[in-house]
């Protein structure tokens, strides 16, 4: 199911509106944590670490009405924690449809059941599954058994009722290339619309709880182009085509972790998803206190090993080529 027309319309407005406005630096998809709460302690997360006191705030509806009106992306992505504990969850997800914004639900599926009936499948909104692996490697990652079979039900009921579905697939150090792309051909072949590869780069919520598991620039290149090697043409991708190139050491991107900002309870942080120099009350204050050039590869060695795709995914967009924008059309209407 291609994105529809309006949608890709909207989108190259938008990006044209802050170019003529000679904004340097703009957001495409605000990242928002209702909560951090979550109902799995997954080996690989960072988030559940925190204290008890940031586990139990979270944003109302109203807060996270403020944060899009705010910041203006044009998406957001509503993670967490688990963004199914949080109480207004559907008045989150209507509310920011009524605004028109592309919306996507990160999910691990779990309580699925709250949400199911409660919301019409819309061109603007995307569920996405987190799923690490087959059965047995996604139950071990989730520390919990019966989850990659809760998973897959829900994306084949999401699916019958006209849902568009994504999958987010963390990669860590030591999973199989081969596994991971037999199931990102089972999941196309279920009619998923899109896989994302999601590498896991330490940070520092993580530093020390399983280090192990994170993988640096050099891994993720070699990881990456194995599994789509391995999984041929026909699997469809979340990433963009050149944050794809990006994840397998074919082209160069420079980081712009405001293109994808993060609010959560504590306020706006910054400067992106893995490392916390500060929170903010505002957006603007994101903006103008968060000395930019102070990060990305090379410039900080805290960003040695990232290319994470909030800070990298919406890069290419800033110095796009002809056969770059052909691309990405045919990405949009594809996927
Ligand atoms: S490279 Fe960018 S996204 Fe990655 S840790 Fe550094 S600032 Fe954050």
């Amino acid at each position: 199911m291609g994105q529809p027309l309006s949608l890709t319309i909207d989108m190259a407005k938008y990006v044209m509106r802050q170019k003529l406005r000679g904004r340097k630096r703009y957001p495409m998809v605000l990242m928002l944590e209702p909560t951090e709460l979550c109902n799995l302690t997954c080996t690989g997360c960072g988030k559940i670490r925190q204290s008890e006191e940031i586990l139990k705030m979270r944003l109302t509806a109203q807060d996270c009405f403020d944060a899009i009106d705010e910041c203006g992306a044009p998406g957001v992505s509503i993670a967490g924690g688990e963004p199914l504990v949080h109480p207004e969850i559907v008045d989150i997800v209507k509310g920011m449809l009524a605004r028109g914004k592309l919306t996507m639900l990160c999910t691990n599926g779990i309580l699925l059941h709250r949400i199911l009936d409660k919301i019409e499948p819309h061109p603007r909104f995307t569920f996405v599954f987190h799923l690490d692996g087959p059965r047995e490697h996604h139950d071990r990652m989730v520390e919990r058994k019966g989850v990659f079979d809760i998973v897959m039900k829900g994306i084949e009921e999401s699916k019958r009722r006209g849902f568009r579905v994504t999958t987010n697939t963390t990669l860590y150090k030591g999973v199989n290339p081969q596994e991971i792309a037999t199931l990102l051909q089972q999941l196309t072949e279920m009619g998923v619309d899109n896989c994302l590869l999601s590498p896991a780069f330490t940070y520092e919520e993580v530093n020390g709880a399983n280090s192990e598991i994170f993988l640096h620039r050099r891994e993720v290149i070699a990881m990456v182009s194995e599994i789509v090697r391995l999984a041929g043409p026909k699997v469809r991708y979340y990433n963009t085509p050149m944050f794809l190139d990006f994840l397998q050491g074919k082209r160069d991107l420079r980081c712009t972790p405001w293109s994808m900002p993060n609010r959560n309870p504590k306020g706006w942080k910054g400067p992106c998803y893995l490392l916390t120099d500060g929170h903010y009350d505002t957006f603007e204050e994101l903006m103008q206190k968060t000395n930019w050039d102070d990060y990305g590869y090379g410039k900080n060695p805290r960003c040695a090993s990232c290319m994470m795709h909030s800070g990298y995914e919406a890069s290419a967009v800033e110095k796009m080529s002809p056969v770059d924008m052909w691309r990405m059309m045919r990405w949009m209407f594809a996927s």
